[in-house]
């Protein structure tokens, strides 16, 4: 096991249930036409934004509100055993930094819900105001890849963060909820379907 490397985590949809806690916010705000649970408009929708009829005016400016807004991050609920998990792999390769494409305008909310659930104390990177949100996945990738080998991967939900990483990149992405293998071989990538198979993954010296 390398000793000298720590590793970086995501935090949405990686820690926290953020997408869930939109669906029910928007929800609650906005109306629900097509009368779907949240678990239901989880599968049909890719994000809480994505549906055609929250695209108001009023709907687009509760979203902004709500990606700004410190309190709100202070409540999203957790997945459940990140903390407990994450706590155990701090002691066998630590947690180093969280790299999250929110923006610098929330970092004391997300300081905030990490202490709250016992998360380690590790820096945490957010998205500075010039990077557009769409450029989120191509800035994360960047600084992974100026960051190694200080740190040595990453645990992320985001698919896309693997497309933009140049095949250069000698550290491994723990893509969380990935199921099937991968189509990029260039770079080192370990799908882990839940936490506990993140742990088993990570307490197992060979794969990193
Ligand atoms: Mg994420």
């Amino acid at each position: 096991m390398k000793k000298s490397g720590g590793l970086a985590l995501d935090i949405d949809e990686t820690l926290s249930r953020t997408n869930y806690f939109w669906v029910e916010y928007l929800q609650l705000k906005l109306g629900n036409p097509e009368n779907l649970s949240i678990e239901e408009m989880e599968i049909k929708y890719k994000y809480a934004s994505d549906p055609g009829y929250w695209q108001t005016d009023n709907g687009l400016n509760l979203m902004e509100e709500m990606r700004n807004d410190d309190v709100f991050q202070e409540n999203l609920p957790l997945i459940e055993n990140s903390n407990t998990v994450v706590q155990k792999i701090n002691k066998i390769l630590p947690i180093r930094a969280y790299i999250t494409a929110r923006p610098d305008s929330v970092l004391k909310g997300t300081e905030k819900w990490l202490e709250k659930h016992n998360f380690p104390k590790a820096k945490i990177i957010t998205r500075p105001l010039e990077v557009r949100a769409e450029d989120g996945n191509k800035w994360k990738a960047k600084i992974l890849e100026n960051l190694y080998p200080e740190i040595i991967g990453i645990i992320d939900d985001n698919p896309g963060l693997i497309d933009c990483l140049s095949s250069d990149y000698k550290g491994t992405v723990f893509l969380y909820k990935g199921i099937s293998e991968h189509m990029r071989k260039d770079i080192k990538i370990v799908p882990c379907k839940d936490w506990e198979h993140v742990w088993q993954t990570l307490s197992t010296a060979s794969v990193y």
